[in-house]
């Protein structure tokens, strides 16, 4: 294990200017939260025991103190959990109207926007994300998806002339632990508001707001078997995607898994889309606005720790202004807070689980040993929990794994570049195709840019911007399909893709 403290190196050039504040602590409040002794399967609107009898635990990564014990489902409880959704399927919801469905996913929507402290704070007791970023990020956008496409439950014929706009039956997702509400708002929102009925696998570092929202359908009336949810480890997702009751999967998580998906799926009929991993280019023209740029650059990489598909973790700078931009770099890198994700000032949290630490470690060490030069500024780190200091790597070339290799981590590679086709050839030479970011004062330049980068989303002078009504999806080896915009209701309708 690559160990943390005794390998910083002092900045190259320029000093690193300390941020001379110390803010004193701002934690928030965790007594709105109740977290039960042991959680159930979701299967047919209400706890359902797993057959096995299995329970598994969920650890609050900052303390790595267990919050609770969770359901690990099997074949068994899939089995379970896609007939409650096929019944739900054929019976009420199948025959629901759009309007009628809409007055649902309006509901959660509004149940999530007014319990979203609470769900916030459940999301960074679970996963570890600052609490900055759950209240401010994760659930204002899980709300606003549910908002966003309740408004096309009724509306699907006119969204799409001419398509079949019938729902496909029963889906099941699969989500990954960074942004667990969040892409359990992607997934189940559209899926709901085309008509369909679900069955959700949540990861199983993360499973807590996914129970939590359960708790809420049944709140909100939903009629039983729209929404199972069934915990447990990647054996009960390949259940579920496997599953000869299910009609369509969605899967988010890695490149590697979801290969297998594909692999297993081949040849059954079933619609499948993929959002997988990424390695996404940042470039910075020489004309670019610097502050700006270097905020941008730092929220595309230390947001939610680096534990994000579409992170920006390959820093392309115009060779003229590298030495200047990576003086502002290191000087804000050292402005970061690391440390207890509870608190409101917290910009970098703690690391999802031991295993993506180790997996982080691992692949700085093999930054190191490959010969790129290592800078982390002097950042205290908590004793107890799963912490990664803000990593930058110079000196690293296209053929380094750390260039090439997603990290899902507080890891950022820069490189250089001289003209626009050297950026291009650059950002484009990775076997992913999520995201890119582009910084320059040209708005042509952009165009140019965004024309030639093979990447679903690009951000020009801005990153990390999500919308509910703007499409996200891959290339290449980050996946396929669409999630979010009226593009992400296609895969859940019987005319789509
Ligand atoms: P992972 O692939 O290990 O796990 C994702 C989910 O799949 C988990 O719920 C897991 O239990 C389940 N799973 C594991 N093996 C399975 C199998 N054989 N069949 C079915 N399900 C299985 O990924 P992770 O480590 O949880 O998440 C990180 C990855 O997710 C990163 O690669 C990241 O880029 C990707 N991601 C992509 C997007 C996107 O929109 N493209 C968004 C978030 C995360």
């Amino acid at each position: 294990m690559y160990d943390q403290t005794s390998e910083r190196t002092p900045a190259r050039r320029g000093e690193v200017v300390p941020s001379g504040l110390d803010y004193a602590p701002s934690l928030e409040a965790v007594d709105q939260v109740s977290i039960d002794e042991s959680y159930d399967l979701w299967i047919d609107g209400k706890p359902s025991p797993p057959a096995a009898n299995r329970y598994f635990p969920t650890v609050n990564p900052a303390t790595e103190e267990t919050l609770t014990r969770v359901a690990e489902g099997d074949g068994e409880d899939v089995d379970r959990a896609v007939a409650a959704a096929r019944k739900a399927y054929n019976g009420a919801w199948g025959k629901m109207a759009g309007k009628e469905r809409a007055k649902y996913l309006y509901r959660l929507a509004r149940m999530l926007a007014e319990r979203s402290r609470e769900f916030a704070v459940l999301e960074t007791l679970d996963g570890g994300k600052p609490i900055k970023e759950s209240r401010d990020v994760d659930l204002p956008l899980a709300s606003a998806h549910f908002f966003y496409y309740a408004g096309w439950a009724d509306k699907l014929e006119y969204a799409f002339p001419g398509l079949d706009t019938r729902p496909l039956g029963v889906a099941a997702q699969v989500i990954p632990w960074n942004f667990p509400i969040l892409m359990l708002a992607w997934k189940v929102a559209p899926a709901l508001a085309a008509g369909n009925t679900v069955v959700l696998k949540p990861a199983e570092t993360t499973p807590l707001t996914a129970l939590a929202f359960a708790r809420l359908t049944a709140e909100a009336g939903l009629p039983p078997g729209v929404l199972n949810i069934v915990t447990g480890g990647g054996g009960a997702g390949a259940e579920a995607v496997a599953h000869p009751g299910v009609d369509k999967v969605a899967f988010t998580g890695s490149t590697e898994v979801g290969k297998l998906i594909q692999k297993r799926l081949a040849g059954a009929r079933k619609r499948l889309t993929l959002e997988l991993g990424g390695k996404a280019p940042h470039i910075v023209f020489e004309d670019a606005p610097v502050d700006q740029a270097v905020e941008g650059v730092i929220n595309g990489i230390f947001f939610n720790q680096g534990h994000v598909c579409c992170a920006g973790s390959r820093l392309l700078v115009q060779e003229s202004i590298y030495d200047a931009f990576l003086d502002r770099l290191k000087v804000r890198l050292a402005s970061l807070r690391v440390g207890d994700p509870l608190d409101k000032n917290t910009d970098v949290g703690a690391i999802n689980s031991r295993a993506q630490l180790d997996k982080i470690g691992a692949l700085v060490e093999i930054g190191v040993a490959e010969g790129a030069e290592m800078y982390q500024p002097p950042c205290a780190l908590p004793e107890r929990g799963y912490w990664f200091a803000p990593t930058l790597f110079m000196g690293v070339s296209q053929g380094h794994r750390i260039a090439r290799e997603e990290i899902f981590g507080p890891v950022l590679s820069i490189m250089t570049f001289r003209t626009p086709v050297e950026a291009v050839e650059k950002a484009n030479n990775t076997p992913y195709g999520l995201s890119a970011g582009v910084w320059t004062a040209k708005g042509s330049r952009i165009l140019w840019v965004a024309d030639r980068l093979r990447a679903g989303v690009v951000w020009a002078n801005t990153y990390n911007k999500f919308d509910p009504a703007s499409p996200f999806g891959g290339y290449r080896e980050s996946g396929f399909g669409r999630e979010g915009g009226r593009h992400g209701l296609l895969p859940y309708l019987r005319g789509g893709s």
